[in-house]
């Protein structure tokens, strides 16, 4: 039975199909809707994370800005300035730049953009503007973008202010070098607040800060890829290769008032391992569910199979001709009341085989009886006329093939109406029966006796040569002869005259053979009865 026609696979299959595809889709449908949540939560909290570090980031600059343009106001440095380099401001300098420990240097430019003062050494020349925007008198503004400071060892940004006499006429400008790492505990802050990872990169993409840092302190500079997709989806979260070397979903934003980006990251793994936890056990969950259901399908499909599989077999027997078969009846269900229909319907058909088996052997003993009497002479028991037709038509078929001769024997009761008028008809009958017992006795197995007619009779001998004939022709005379026939107490006696003759190659017909047999006979009467004739 190939896979698809068994009735157990089917059921097995379908079982399997109806358990895997309505759980598939639904586990499909909710981890596709759960995915989806997950992903949207994580761009709502990478949203948030960039907003605040960048809110953080802009706060510490006014701070920043305030404290330098308090300063750009004090007496000392506005009269130092006036003074054109003073002995004392450099010292000044120094003192408030230790007091502030954001700041890393401060410095003093004239108008013309010349060093007047700096805490440090030598800053690094600068190009102040000219003129200053109208903002710059009132606000900071930032004249450097953050970057790696070499004298420093240290990211910086540099602000610059200018420094307004008491008629608001500007007399030069004061620069701060400040460490952008003095922004991380407030960035470390809102790290805290919501899941993720800050960066801030300069415009090309080189990391400046992070608040989280591997074991392996440099940091990887973002691809140039990244940096231009994260540029042009700068509120939708991307997947890249993070700072720390692992796969991140990040977004970017870059801050109104500062020359950096705020990249905000989060570990990719991280994010989905709840799912993909879920997910796992969700698989799990469907594979036990399948091999439970099949088992059941399995076992539901043999409870059908294996005794239809029964019934089969019983029908095999039963087209074999064994009716004996019966089925164990062990369920309650629809196999159950099957077979029992099936146990009755056999019994059923084994009684009406007996009866019919009993039937058909009486019709054959009766057909055999009918045979029997069909070539039977009624009163003598001999074959009779017509039997006889038959045996001299086969006797003479055989002797043309075989060319071995057959004898026949014309055998006539002498004076018989004699008999008949002495004893009486019915002692006739009785004598004629008695005689054929005679015969009977006298014969071979292989030959033939039949009542010819009246009181003659003709014997059949195959594959008898004539003296053989003969023999057999006087051995029944004498037993005739000596035979003392019984009738009411009275012996009768009996002769017989008897002609032989035996099967010639000229004999075309049994007539011919029959007809020689009679003319022996003729011949025997007429040489005064109680004897033999033969042809030859
Ligand atoms: P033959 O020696 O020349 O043969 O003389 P026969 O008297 O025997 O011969 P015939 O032909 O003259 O007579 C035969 C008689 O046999 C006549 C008939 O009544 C008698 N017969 C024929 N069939 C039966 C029978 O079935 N029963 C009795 N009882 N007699 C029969
Ligand atoms: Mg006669
Ligand atoms: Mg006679």
């Amino acid at each position: 039975m190939t896979l698809i026609t068994s009735i157990k696979n089917k059921i097995l299959i379908f079982a399997i199909l109806a358990t895997i595809i309505p759980s598939t889709g639904l586990g499909l449908l909710f981890f596709w809707k759960n995915e989806q949540m997950v992903a949207d939560n994580v761009t709502h909290q990478l949203r948030t994370l960039a907003l605040d570090a960048s809110r953080e980031l802009e706060f510490w600059l006014e701070e920043r800005t305030a404290e330098v343009r308090t300063l750009s106001t004090s007496n000392t440095v506005i009269n130092g300035l006036s003074a054109q380099s003073p002995p004392s401001l450099p010292r000044y300098l120094q003192l408030v730049q230790e007091k502030l420990n954001s700041l890393l240097q401060l410095s003093i430019y004239n108008a013309n953009g010349k060093l007047i003062a700096s805490s440090g050494p030598s800053p690094a020349p600068i190009l102040l503007p000219n003129p200053w925007p109208q903002s710059a008198l009132t606000h900071g503004v930032i004249i450097k973008a953050p970057h790696r400071n070499q004298t420093h060892d240290a990211t910086t940004l540099t602000l610059a202010v200018p420094v307004l006499s008491m008629e608001n006429e500007i007399l030069g400008a004061l620069v701060a070098v400040i460490d952008l790492n003095t922004v991380l505990p407030s960035l470390k802050y809102s790290a805290q607040l919501s899941p993720g990872a800050i960066l801030l990169l300069d415009l090309d993409g080189n990391p400046l800060l992070a608040t989280h840092r591997g074991k392996d302190t440099s940091f990887v500079p973002i691809a140039r890829q990244v940096l231009q997709r994260l540029r042009a989806d700068n509120s939708m979260p991307i997947t890249f290769e993070g700072h720390l070397q692992k796969t991140v979903l990040g977004l970017a934003i870059v801050p109104n008032k500062l020359p950096l980006m705020v990249l905000v990251e989060r570990d990719r793994d991280e994010i989905y391992e709840a799912w993909l936890v879920s997910r796992n056990l969700f698989l799990g969950l469907m594979t036990l569910l399948t091999l439970i259901v099949s088992a059941f399908a399995w076992r539901l499909g043999r409870s059908i199979v294996t005794p239809l599989e029964r019934l089969t077999t019983a029908a095999d027997h039963i087209a074999t001709g064994d009716l004996t078969i019966r089925l164990p009846v062990a369920r309650r269900d629809e196999l159950g009341h099957l077979t029992e229909v099936f146990n009755q319907m056999t019994e059923k058909l084994q009684r009406s085989h007996k009866e019919f088996e009993s039937a058909s052997l009486t019709l054959k003993k009766q057909n055999k009886l009918l045979e029997t009497l069909s070539v039977t002479d009624s009163l003598t028991g001999l074959y009779n006329r017509k039997k006889l037709d038959d045996i001299l038509d086969d006797q003479l078929e055989r002797f043309k093939r075989n060319q071995r001769p057959f004898a026949v024997l014309m055998l006539d009761i002498d004076h018989f109406k004699a008999l008949n008028d002495t004893y009486g008809h019915l002692a006739g009958d009785q004598v004629l029966e008695s005689i054929a017992r005679t015969f009977n006795r006298s014969i071979r197995n292989i030959d033939f006796a039949a009542r010819y007619g009246g009181e003659e009779f003709a014997i059949v001998l195959p594959e008898t040569g004539l003296s053989a004939a003969r023999d057999m022709a006087e051995r029944i005379l004498t037993q005739v002869r000596g035979a003392a026939y019984q009738f009411n107490d009275q012996s009768i006696a009996v002769t017989l005259s008897i002609g032989v003759t035996i099967s010639r190659n000229d004999d075309k017909t049994p007539e011919a053979v029959l007809s020689r047999a009679d003319k022996m006979l003729y011949k025997a009467k007429s040489a005064g009865r109680n004897q033999v004739t033969c042809s030859d």
